[in-house]
């Protein structure tokens, strides 16, 4: 049996597990990540949780493969640049340090294409060649497989679809531009709409908390100004999702990230947009599916990269 190790580094908690190729994950921990300011004591605080959950398996470092690690990007290979989420790991090497500290080989992806690695073995996307995976939460990101191998551009940056520029003129965006795809069309942005348009809805001006999971539910008790919002983003998202169509000629496009997984019907909003500015042609084959991995995408992500790294 082989093992591997895998890593998901986020802003808030970096959450580690053992697991085997076919997705098991046989044991886990988690790190607080504010409390690493300095990325290096980080890194030693992922290797000691490594070598920790190896001990409990009864494994040594030595029974694994390799560590997959998914990181907020953007990444210069196995190296962070400047991550709104991490700032002050700024040039830090994940692949070198991690491997520095534990022996091991390491395959770092940014965590969309982590999780659209992960999707692709353990997910929706087993056994398919050609597909895009895109996640709305809080931002909006993808990964791409052609070909039959992960595609990550040469910085392992590629599909950032979040920051294409859909409103030049629009909202600003935190990468500092105006108008990105994430501006118009993932959970922040449809929150940010319903404050701005709370005083046209008496539904939204009751609401203590306002996320997109709620304009969705106004949406559906018939509020004509959440279902605008709800619309609006659709059809943004649709636009962004028909660039997909017409680049790649996928397969399929899996959807996740929270604001799909916890209103999966938005996507009949999303779907006919897809189809208007997509060529036609080319819609007709693509399958619009679901993320599977869920709440544990991440880790599955890293683990799948790890499973993954020489084959793609
Ligand atoms: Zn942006």
């Amino acid at each position: 049996m082989a093992y591997y190790a895998g890593v998901d580094i986020g802003g808030t908690k970096i959450a580690v597990g053992i697991g085997t190729e076919t997705g098991e994950i046989l044991g886990e921990g988690r790190l607080v990540t504010e409390e690493f300011k300095d990325g290096s004591k980080g890194l030693d605080a992922i290797a000691a949780e490594i070598e920790k959950i190896c001990h409990q398996l009864g494994l040594n470092m030595n029974s694994l493969s390799r560590i997959g690690v998914g990181s907020p990007g953007p990444l210069d290979g196995g190296k962070l640049l400047k991550t709104a989420n991490l700032p002050t790991w700024e040039g830090l090497d994940l692949s070198a340090g991690l491997q520095l500290r534990t022996g091991r080989a390491v395959a770092v992806e940014n965590d969309a294409t982590a999780a659209a690695i992960g999707e692709w073995i353990f997910g929706a996307g087993k056994g398919l060649k050609h597909f895009v995976y895109v996640t709305v939460s809080t931002g909006v990101g993808s990964g791409i497989v052609v070909n039959g191998a992960r595609y990550a551009g040469i910085q392992g940056n590629a599909g950032e679809i979040g920051h294409l520029v859909m409103k030049p003129e629009g909202r600003l965006c935190r990468c500092g531009r105006r108008g990105c795809l994430e501006t118009l069309a993932s959970g922040t942005a449809i929150q940010r709409s319903a404050m701005e348009q709370a005083e046209a809805s008496p539904y939204l001006k009751a609401l203590a908390t306002v996320d997109a999971q709620a304009v969705f539910a106004g949406a559906l008790k018939g509020d004509a100004t959440c279902q605008s919002i709800m619309q609006e983003a659709a059809q943004y998202l649709g636009l962004g999702l028909s660039y997909l169509v017409n680049l790649f000629n996928p397969q399929a496009i899996i959807l996740g990230g929270g604001v799909i997984v916890n209103q999966p019907e938005w996507l009949d909003m999303v779907i006919p947009f897809v189809a208007d500015y997509s060529m036609a042609d080319l819609f007709h084959p693509v399958h619009i599916a679901l993320a599977q991995l869920g709440a544990d995408s991440g880790l599955q992500g890293a683990l799948a990269t790890a499973v993954t790294s020489q084959i793609v």
